[in-house]
């Protein structure tokens, strides 16, 4: 059967490269972008250069139907999804105190409710096949508590929740759910942080690195891959040593 990934936040960071890591695992990629169109674009063309196949296509996870007509352009230009990695994913700090309404519902809608739209378009197809492969990206932050980012690590802990659970639903239909939880990887995300938090970050990281997008992506092609293909409802941690 063809091999087709629809990556949720591929324009940028780790999402970028886990879509280039399936392609050279022989996997037809749309790279999905809610505000980078260009290097959405830029990147799937580049895929295509290199005699690959992939779509670039915006859509805000947090909004179902989007994801929907998302789902079915991929489907239509490269065929059903086989894969979908749910990467799309907000974050910011500050106190608890001070998050109001508007972002704590955004931090639902984007980080949880969008991998719920994207699981349940891909989902038909899956089924119908009795085969298929969801990851989800969750966090370090989403096993352990993170001060100051209370709301984001609520998402990603509730993506650990969904991950397992769902696992066992779909474990009878031949559909593995994984996720991995990354440390703290070099991306916009953590430049975001400032240069000092950054050493810090470094400095509690045993490996005494941060990570790579890369790191992350061949940690989700490896659950992608028959090489996993016994493992579901597990939870990955690729942090360089952050929480053992
Ligand atoms: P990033 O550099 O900020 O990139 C985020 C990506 O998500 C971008 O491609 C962005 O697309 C996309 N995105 C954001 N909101 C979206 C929406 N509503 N709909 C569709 N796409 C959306 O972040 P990153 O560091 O690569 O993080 C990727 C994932 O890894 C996130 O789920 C994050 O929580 C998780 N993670 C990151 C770290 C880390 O240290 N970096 C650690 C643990 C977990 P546009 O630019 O097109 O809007």
């Amino acid at each position: 059967m063809k091999q087709v990934a629809l990556v949720t936040g591929s324009s940028r960071g780790i999402g970028r490269a886990i879509a280039a890591e399936l392609v050279r695992e022989g996997y037809a990629v749309c790279v999905n972008y809610c505000k980078s169109r260009q290097a959405a674009e830029e990147l799937a063309a580049a895929i295509r250069d290199g005699g690959g196949e992939a779509l670039a296509v915006q859509a805000d996870v947090a909004n179902r139907l989007a994801v929907e007509a998302m789902t079915a352009a991929a489907e239509r230009a490269l065929g059903p999804v086989t894969l979908l990695v749910n990467n799309a994913g907000i974050s910011r700090q500050g106190l608890f105190q001070d998050v109001d309404d508007t972002q704590w519902d955004r931090f639902l809608a984007v980080n949880l409710t969008g991998a719920r739209n994207a699981i349940q378009a891909v989902l038909p197809h899956m089924l119908r096949e009795k085969a298929g492969c969801i990851v989800n990206i969750s966090s370090i932050w989403g096993l352990r508590g993170a001060s100051c980012e209370v709301a984001y690590a609520c998402t990603k802990a509730a993506l650990v929740g969904l991950t397992r659970s769902l696992a066992l639903e779909l474990a009878p239909s031949g559909i593995r759910v994984n996720a991995v939880a990354p440390g703290c990887i070099e991306t916009d995300m953590v430049r975001a942080l400032g240069p000092e938090t950054r050493e810090l970050l470094i400095d509690q990281t045993p490996l005494g690195r941060l990570g790579t997008p890369e790191d992350i992506a061949h940690a989700v092609a490896f659950l992608a891959s028959e090489k996993a293909s016994f493992l579901t409802g597990q939870i990955l941690t690729a942090d360089g040593g952050f929480i053992v």
